[in-house]
């Protein structure tokens, strides 16, 4: 590591970068490539001698860029944003340039420390009830993401529930959540050795704007009981990936904790938005959940990735995940006098990802972060009000946070080829590489998604995708006639 080289490359690199954002409207948002464009433009093994800085920046802009995506984009609308901020991007920067392996306190403890405090403060902002900051029993960690975050907390579930009816009993343990449910649950299930036909995936309809029916989870917890089965596992979601439903958190509570389970409150995308007073109340009944997650590197200017958990009872964590070898043995971790972060998550390794999320409350404070939650929101509400004056599109859900799903209405009433035309709509858009929607089903119906996001993003960007949209949809139309 010469540190003079590391300022020219550096100082060429953040150039490179800048000039990258200032230029993001020329490409395609999606990129256009087809698969293995890349082997063509590439040698088929490594240089035996080194390459120029520019040479390889002539190739990122040639070769690299073509295949990519453009998530930070004004123009991107798909999935759920990825933000990225100058307070993310030198928080993540600074972490690359000390590159520590925070496993246990002694390996960095301003890097456990920092961690400790960041989601501590971010608690407070999500006014997360008392028991989920470090002080008492409970505390926040940083996973790399909501599937990571689930996966430890199925894991501490499953170990303190099969402490209490004997390990032989793992088979008879039951997950459950909405068929809405993110499906990183089913794969921490497939992980942590659930029977498969144990996760209860309970169907949400449009009657309960896909959210889960506390009546219904009732009556199929007492079902599996009458038949021997564990129930120990509720997984409710603020904010669902398909449409943004929001699960009745204090009813689902109440009912997991009078069977003993556990309950996990997933709002990897819509967490951000409550920090807004406005917004807080699709989390109330938090205070039933044992663990609580919400994704920072969504929709809250940290960049990818950090996401951040809270559980109530961190000893159910490290129970779960510890180890202990000698080679990792000290002073400080022998005297339990503090927190290692290796036995809150699945990895031993760790990056100091808090460094960027105290950038980001640092840089840009509360009041700001709750500006531009609300300005996505506010264009979100702008396109689902240009959907209502086209009378050949409707708004298929109830839009709650920055997700509008909607459809092209189908010709006679057809549904099927109703699906036809919002899926060859959805092609026909992202072909043109201006814009980048995504799609779900909800019933049966294919359904497009409009998720506002993106930290560049302005209503001229909303106008001009729905424009595409319109202009598309009148082709389309006329070639089905
Ligand atoms: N949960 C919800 C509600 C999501 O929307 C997503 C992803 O979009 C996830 C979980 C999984 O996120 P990750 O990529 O952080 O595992």
């Amino acid at each position: 590591m010469d540190a003079e080289q590391l300022r020219e490359y550096g100082h060429k690199m953040v150039d490179f970068i800048a000039d990258y954002y200032k230029t993001i409207e020329n490409f395609p948002v999606l990129s256009q490539v087809e698969p293995g464009y890349l082997r063509n433009l590439l040698p088929d093994s490594a240089p035996n001698q080194p390459d120029s800085f520019q040479h390889v920046l002539d190739d990122i802009q040639a070769k690299i860029l073509p295949g990519v995506t453009h998530w930070q984009s004004p123009n991107y609308f798909a999935y759920y944003p990825s933000n990225s901020s100058v307070a993310g991007f030198v928080g993540e920067m600074l972490s690359a340039g000390l590159n520590i392996v925070g496993f246990s306190w002694i390996t960095s403890p301003a890097a456990t420390e920092l961690e400790m405090i960041v989601l501590d403060w971010l608690a407070k902002m999500l006014k997360l009830p008392e028991d989920f900051l470090s002080a008492g029993q409970g505390g926040g960690v940083i996973q790399g993401t909501a599937s990571e975050a689930v996966l430890v907390v199925l894991l501490a579930a499953r170990d303190k529930v099969l402490r209490r009816v004997g390990k032989d009993a793992l088979e008879k343990l039951v997950v459950y959540a909405s068929d809405q449910m993110h499906s990183s649950l089913q794969k921490a299930c497939q992980i942590a050795g659930i029977h498969p036909e144990n996760c209860r995936l309970l169907k949400a309809t449009s009657s309960t704007n896909y959210a889960l029916s506390p009546e219904f989870l009732s009556e199929t917890i007492s079902q599996d009981l009458t038949i021997g089965l564990i129930p120990f596992f509720l997984c409710a979601t603020v904010g669902t990936t398909s449409s943004t439903a929001v699960d009745p958190l204090l009813s689902l509570g109440k009912i997991a904790k009078s069977n003993g389970m556990w309950f996990h409150v997933d709002a990897a995308y819509a967490g951000s938005a409550c920090v807004c007073p406005e917004f807080r109340h699709y989390m109330d009944g938090v205070e039933e959940a044992d663990s609580f997650n919400m994704n920072a590197h969504k929709w809250f200017l940290t960049n990818f990735d950090c996401s951040a958990l809270w559980v109530k009872d961190r000893s159910a964590l490290v129970q779960a995940l510890s180890t202990n070898p000698e080679y990792l043995k000290n002073k400080a971790s022998q005297a339990n006098m503090v927190v290692d972060y290796k036995d809150w998550q699945v990895p031993l390794g760790r990056r100091f990802r808090s460094l960027k999320l105290w950038m980001v409350l640092r840089l840009y404070g509360l009041e700001n972060l709750q500006c531009y939650i609300r300005n996505h929101i506010k264009l979100a509400k702008h396109f689902e009000n240009l959907i209502a004056q086209d009378p050949r599109f409707e708004v298929v859900t109830p839009r709650i946070f920055s997700l509008v799903c909607f459809r092209l209405l189908p010709v006679r009433n057809d549904e099927s080829h109703g699906n036809k035309l919002n899926h060859q709509l959805l092609d026909a858009v992202n072909s043109t590489g201006s814009a980048f929607i995504s799609h779900t089903v909800l019933s049966g119906k294919y359904i497009l998604r409009f998720a506002v996001g993106a930290p560049l993003t302005e209503e001229k960007h909303v106008n001009a995708a729905w424009k595409v949209l319109q202009d598309k949809a009148t082709s389309l139309l006329a070639e089905s006639l």
